[in-house]
């Protein structure tokens, strides 16, 4: 399958067109950014590892009943997808302190969290992607109630899924990022990719991450973390 057009470019990311409306490709970079894109960098070989730890992934919430948009994986860098509508929310799901949540509410990274913690935010790129309620997103009209129920359950069962596959490989899911949106038949399906930029994963046995925080806080060996997160997943 060719691509044809450029439709849209991310940090990580291009989507093309193809000669079916109802199917675009994403193009994986090796591209990296954090903080809002005030950092930049680049991470050899991380689109060719992502594309396919994102499929694995895919697939395996695909056995586990979740709709995706994953379609093929036809190159190193390149995934067929469902086109999708994407709803302007990042759903962030967390099983243990990390990040701007530790930050937020003063907790230490680390600790375990008795149950799954969800949080919206809006995708915008000029705000710095805000946290929201379901409030918010229903009165702005971001998405619908209904909507939000599926994506929130959804997000929830992803988790199980993920969580299990995870730790079988000695990994320990920390959070993670998930997108949503809806194709031409109605259906909300889960969108954008799966791997070490979009999850925190932490090696269970020693604690060292092997994931995006690598590159956001120079802690070296960035390339590898991703590598070893291939490793387990794909091989
Ligand atoms: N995340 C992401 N894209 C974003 C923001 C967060 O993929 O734009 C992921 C991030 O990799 C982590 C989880 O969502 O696995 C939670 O991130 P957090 O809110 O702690 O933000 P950060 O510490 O990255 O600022």
């Amino acid at each position: 399958m060719e691509r044809k057009e450029l439709l849209y470019e991310g940090k990580a990311k291009q989507v093309w067109s193809t000669a079916d409306p109802d199917l675009v490709i994403q193009y994986f970079k090796d591209d990296a950014t954090a903080f809002n894109a005030q950092k930049r960098g680049t991470i050899a070989s991380k689109g060719v590892l992502n594309n396919a730890i994102s499929e694995r992934l895919f697939l395996l919430l695909a056995d586990a009943g979740v709709r995706t948009h994953f379609v093929a994986r036809p190159s190193e860098r390149e995934m067929v997808v469902r086109k999708l509508a994407i709803f302007p929310i990042e759903v962030v799901v967390r099983n243990v302190v990390a990040g701007s949540l530790a930050q937020r509410l003063g907790r230490d990274e680390g600790e375990k969290l008795p149950a799954p913690v969800v949080e919206l935010y809006y995708k915008n790129d000029a705000l710095g992607d805000p946290m929201i309620n379901d409030s918010h997103a229903i009165v702005f009209g971001l998405a619908t109630r209904a909507d939000l129920d599926t994506i929130v359950s959804t997000s929830l069962r992803v988790n199980e899924s993920l969580k299990a596959f995870f730790a079988a490989r000695n990994l320990m899911l920390v959070d993670f990022k998930l997108e949503y949106g809806r194709a031409a038949d109605g259906a909300i399906l889960l969108g954008d990719e799966i791997c070490p930029d979009t999850c925190r994963l932490w090696d269970v046995s020693t604690g060292e991450r092997l994931d995006k925080d690598r590159f956001r806080r120079d802690l070296g060996r960035v390339e590898e973390a991703y590598q070893e997160v291939y490793r387990r997943v794909v091989r």
